[in-house]
């Protein structure tokens, strides 16, 4: 149950840095300083001219390539609060990492952009604008594929703004999504537990929790590898295809699950924010955290939620206990990681995946190929 299937689609492609090399280049002088944003979620900067979300283009292809809009008035203001000013003729080329370059269904990735002098960068994927967060001279962002997502090139556009407003960098590139082999399985639900399998039920406990694990806080509030939320065995994996009582397949299982008794601790896998606490007919009791940069944890079936949306909660802290509430055979716990509302494997955010050397810098020769369309 334990065997990663197919780890080494994990970290493929030439870019092979983990987020945990990233992350710890990003926050190790500083451990505990929070990361601030840069502009925010109402800045759009592909406002206008930002492509059609249903038709990614494949190639990129510089006379084609889409120009995000002149600088809104929001990125005027945080313009205009920076009270040095370098020209951005003097500013050195952005560097953009991709990790990984390709991606299996079900995975998060991380874009790292680093701007010596820039101010603001943001991301554009699948019709969705994302201001990266900033510190020093690295902004970073991450995004989730969703384990049923569709396989095949899909185009991410980067942009870098300037302490005058001006574009420093569009640049255009493609991540290639390749399918993972998720395994299928029919579970058994009878007695009671067969009315939760009513889609109202599933649709009401989505609707209950999806407000509070989409935003984007606008600090990072952990640092490092998350840790598994239980000391239970993992009994369950991420993606695995999902059938009822011989019926088609209905859903992906959205989460690991740990096995263990009722009332066993159940830890924040790390530092953040509770954003959601409360119960729903499907997951029962559940609690969620928000560790920013749009990631959260889900955790659910709880017999117990021992903190209340507001609580700050460091990694390893007791936040609830382990049972067996709503949609459940037997005490366990159902875990999940969210980016910016896509479930995704928590594998890799636990670290029961091989990386690559965590200490390692980001090497200039990892990043993308310049295709600055904002310069030339
Ligand atoms: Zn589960």
């Amino acid at each position: 149950m334990l065997d990663s299937p197919h780890p080494e689609r994990l970290v493929t492609g030439p870019l092979r840095l983990s987020r945990r090399t990233v992350l710890r280049a990003f926050v190790g002088a500083g451990a505990g300083v929070l990361l601030s944003a840069c502009g925010g979620d109402d800045f759009d900067p592909f406002a206008e001219s930002r492509p059609a979300a249903t038709a990614p283009s494949a190639e990129v292809d510089e006379q084609a390539a889409v120009q995000p809009a002149d600088q809104s008035s929001s990125q005027q203001a945080i313009v205009s609060e920076r009270q040095e000013t370098v020209s951005s003729e003097e500013l050195p080329e952005p560097l953009v990492y991709i990790l990984p370059s390709s991606v299996a269904q079900g995975e998060t990735v991380l874009v790292v952009v680093e701007a010596p002098g820039a101010v603001s960068a943001s991301l554009w994927w699948q019709g969705q604008s994302l201001s990266l967060l900033h510190r020093e001279n690295r902004f970073v962002g991450f995004f989730g594929i969703d384990a049923n997502a569709q396989v095949g090139p899909r185009a991410l556009g980067i942009g870098v703004w300037g302490p005058d407003g001006e574009q420093l960098l569009w640049q255009e590139t493609v991540i290639e999504v390749v399918a993972f082999d998720w395994t299928v399985d029919d579970i058994r639900i009878d007695g009671p537990n067969a009315a939760l399998l009513d889609p109202t039920v599933r649709r009401a406990d989505e609707e209950a929790r999806h407000p509070h694990q989409v935003g984007q806080s606008q600090q990072l509030h952990w640092l490092g590898v998350f840790d598994p939320p239980s000391d239970g065995q993992i009994t369950a994996l991420y993606g695995e295809q999902r059938s009822f009582n011989g019926g088609p397949i209905s859903e992906y299982h959205t989460g690991i699950d740990f096995g263990g008794e009722t009332g066993s601790a159940i830890r924040a896998a790390n530092s953040g924010v509770v954003s959601w606490a409360g119960r729903t007919r499907r997951r029962g009791n559940g609690i969620i955290v928000d560790h920013g940069a749009g990631v959260f944890t889900g955790y659910y079936h709880l017999s117990e939620v021992l903190r209340t949306p507001g609580t700050v909660v460091e990694q390893g802290a007791l936040i609830a206990r382990m049972g067996a509430t709503g949609l459940a055979t037997g005490p366990h716990l159902h875990w999940e990681v969210v980016v910016r509302g896509v479930t995704v494997n928590p594998l890799p955010w636990i670290r029961l995946l091989e990386f690559p050397d965590p200490f390692q810098d980001l090497n200039p020769a990892g990043a993308l190929q310049s295709t600055n369309l904002a310069r030339s």
